[in-house]
């Protein structure tokens, strides 16, 4: 093996009755997978498409976390989302295909700097710096699909503050999880260790430091997010 300058560690999530960790490969999302969230943000579901982008591999934070108010924003926003792990992968997966690949599931947020994703819808730019900065995706424990199944229908809730904030059915989902696999996979070759997180429901709001976020899907896990004052 060729000798580095230095080590860099992958990213990584426990897993639900496991000592060895999930390490993260990938980290890729769904816009607009349920209809009502698409229409709290002004877009018309029957005309605009599910479609994917990405963050960091390194954005990822355990549950229980304490996120910083990030920078350069001041709309700060939180999404709840089912997220899917991918034990294998491969390109122009089928239905059956991308089943076999999924390795478990947890509950993430998509936390989104909504004015920066504002701009950059408006100008025409990339949502990188709206979506992908530090510590953007916090996720719960992993749990293997052998223990909670494959979810399709269920609870997906937020809570700040003790104030149920979101609250939707996985079964509102636009595209289900094997189809968004199968689109995904025709854009790029899934393998294992990517994640996919795949879409909120209505109810995204501001959040601000000292806020405390919880957040789960039913039969699958829950998460724990604090919000601390941004870095002096
Ligand atoms: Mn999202």
């Amino acid at each position: 093996m060729d000798e580095m300058l230095f080590e860099v560690k992958p990213p990584a999530l426990p897993v639900r009755g496991e000592r060895a960790h999930f390490p993260v490969r990938r980290i890729y999302c769904v816009g607009r997978n349920y209809a009502d969230h698409a229409r709290e943000m002004g877009l018309d579901p029957a005309v605009e498409a599910p479609f994917f982008f990405s963050k960091p591999a390194d954005a990822l934070v355990r549950s229980p976390a304490v996120v910083v108010y990030p920078p350069a924003t001041s709309d700060l926003q939180h999404e709840v989302e089912l997220v899917v792990a991918l034990q294998g992968g491969g390109r122009d997966l089928d239905a059956g295909r991308a089943r076999a690949c999924i390795y478990g599931y947890a509950v993430g947020l998509d936390l989104t700097r909504r004015d920066l994703q504002r701009t950059a819808r408006d100008k025409g730019q990339p949502w990188d710096m709206a979506k992908g900065f530090d510590q953007s995706a916090p996720v719960s424990e992993l749990v293997p699909a052998g223990e909670c199944g494959h979810p399709r229908d269920g609870r997906i809730e937020l809570v700040v503050n003790g104030v149920l904030r979101q609250s939707g059915d996985l079964s509102d989902m636009i595209l289900d999880v094997e189809e968004l696999l199968v689109r995904l996979s025709r854009l790029v070759e899934l393998r294992a260790g990517d994640l996919l997180f795949t879409g909120t429901p209505a109810g995204v709001a501001a959040l601000h430091p000292g806020d405390r976020v919880t957040a789960r899907v039913d039969g699958v896990a829950a998460l724990e997010v604090q919000i601390s004052p941004p870095l002096a």
